[in-house]
C-alpha cells in the first residue's frame, strides 16, 4: 500500500511516472536492456535526454535565452557554482530568508564580495520581503534570493525587482509549482528530488550572456560554459534522474501544465491552511500572512509532546513525512506538485480528529 507521503524531499512522485518507469524497465523502448545500463552517448539516452530539455522549455513557455543544464552535487553544489561562475572580481548581494539562503551567502563569502542586503533571521525566518521593500544598488554582479524557505515554510508571492543586476534564484522546492516567467532571471537552479523528479540532478537554467563569465580555470563539470558548450554530456550525466524527470515534466503537460498546477497547489494550500485558522489556535502556522509557502506548510501544536503524539498519529494513518526539519522542530507538510489534493483531505482529517481527542 501506499502511504500519503508529505516528505520534504526526496519526495512523492506521481503514481503514473512510477508506473510507466517500471513497466520500461527492463526493456527500455525495444532496446533489450535499462535504461540504467545504457551508454549515455547512445541514441536512445539522447533521446530522452532532449526531450527532457523540450519538455522543460515548452512548460517554461520557451527560455529561448536560456540554456537549460543538468548538473550534479545538488543545489548545495549551485552554492559555490554560482559565485564560481558569475563573481568575476565583484560583488554580489544576498537577500536571506532561512538556512539554504544563508548557505548560500556564506559559500559566495568564500570567492569574492557577498553581502546580505536583507534578512529575516531576527523574526525567526517567518517572513519575506515585502514587494517592493529591498534597495539594491546599482552594480552588483548579481542578487540571489530563495523563492521558497523549505525549512521554514515561507514563499515569495513575487520575483524580486532588483534594477539591472541577473536575479539568481534557488528555487529547489517551488520551481514549476506555478507558471514561470524565465526572462526575469539570469539563472534559476533547483535540485531536482523536491518538486521535479529523483535526487542526482540539478536543473539549471543560465541566461546565454552570463556564459562568458565563467573562468577558464573552472573545474569543466562546475562550469556553466563548459557545460553548456556539451549540452551537459561533457561526462555521463546522472541519466536515470534525467529520464525520470522527463517523465514528471510529460506528466505535468498532460495535466494541464504550470496554469494547472498552480490552481492544484493553491487549492490544497488553502485547505490546509484555512483547517490551521479556523483551529482557534490549537494549531499555529509558522509563517506570517502574505509570506506562507504553498509547498511547505509548517505549523506547531500546543507542546512537543503532542507533536510526536500527532506525528505517531499521522504515520498509524497513513500519513507520512510530517516531521519538520530538525533545526526548527513542529511539523511540515509538504505539498509538492506531486501531492494528491486527496492526501491533505486524509490530513485534514486527523487534525479535527486529533484536536478532538487531544484538545
Ligand atoms: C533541499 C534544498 C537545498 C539543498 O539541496 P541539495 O540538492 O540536497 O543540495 C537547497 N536549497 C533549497 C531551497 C532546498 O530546499
Amino acid at each position: 500500500m501506499r502511504v500519503h507521503n508529505f516528505g520534504a524531499g526526496p519526495a512523492t512522485l506521481p503514481l503514473p511516472v512510477l508506473e510507466r518507469v517500471q513497466a520500461e524497465l527492463l526493456d527500455y523502448r525495444g532496446s533489450g536492456m535499462s535504461i540504467l545500463e545504457s551508454s549515455h552517448r547512445g541514441p536512445h539516452y539522447d533521446e530522452a535526454h532532449r526531450q527532457t530539455i523540450a519538455d522543460l522549455r515548452k512548460l517554461v513557455g520557451g527560455a529561448e535565452d536560456h540554456e537549460v543544464l543538468f548538473m550534479a552535487g545538488g543545489a548545495r553544489t549551485q552554492f559555490s557554482a554560482v559565485p564560481m561562475n558569475l563573481l568575476g572580481g565583484g560583488r554580489a548581494d544576498y537577500l536571506t530568508t532561512g538556512r539554504w539562503s544563508e548557505m548560500a551567502l556564506e559559500a559566495g563569502g568564500r570567492y569574492g564580495e557577498v553581502r546580505e542586503v536583507w534578512t529575516s533571521e531576527a523574526d525567526g525566518y517567518d517572513h519575506v520581503p515585502d514587494e517592493g521593500s529591498v534597495r539594491i544598488e546599482e552594480g552588483a554582479a548579481y542578487v540571489h534570493y530563495t523563492s521558497n524557505n523549505t525549512i521554514r515554510g515561507t514563499q515569495y508571492p513575487y520575483v524580486p525587482e532588483v534594477g539591472s543586476a541577473p536575479v539568481v534564484c534557488d528555487m529547489s522546492s517551488d520551481i514549476l509549482s506555478r507558471p514561470l516567467d524565465v526572462d526575469r532571471f539570469g539563472v534559476i537552479y533547483a535540485g531536482a528530488q523536491k518538486n521535479l523528479g529523483p535526487a542526482g540532478v540539478t536543473i539549471v537554467l543560465v541566461r546565454r550572456d552570463l556564459l562568458e563569465r565563467s573562468p577558464a580555470d573552472l573545474p569543466e563539470t562546475l562550469s556553466y560554459r563548459a557545460m553548456a558548450a556539451k549540452s551537459s554530456l561533457l561526462n555521463t550525466p546522472p541519466v536515470f534522474a534525467i529520464y525520470v524527470v522527463g517523465l514528471v515534466l510529460q506528466h505535468l503537460e498532460r495535466n494541464g501544465g504550470l496554469a494547472a498546477a498552480e490552481a492544484r497547489n493553491r487549492d490544497k494550500a488553502d485547505l490546509l491552511y484555512g483547517a490551521i485558522d479556523a483551529s482557534g489556535g490549537y494549531y499555529r502556522g509558522h509563517a506570517r500572512e502574505g509570506s506562507r509557502s504553498w509547498m511547505n506548510v509548517t505549523f506547531r501544536l500546543p507542546s512537543e509532546e503532542l507533536e510526536k503524539e500527532f506525528i505517531a498519529a499521522a504515520a498509524a494513518a497513513g500519513l507520512v513525512g510530517l516531521k519538520g526539519h530538525r533545526s526548527v522542530g513542529g511539523i511540515r507538510a509538504s505539498l509538492y506538485n506531486s501531492l494528491e489534493l486527496a492526501a491533505v483531505e486524509a490530513l485534514l482529517e486527523l487534525m479535527a480528529e486529533f484536536e478532538r481527542t487531544h484538545g
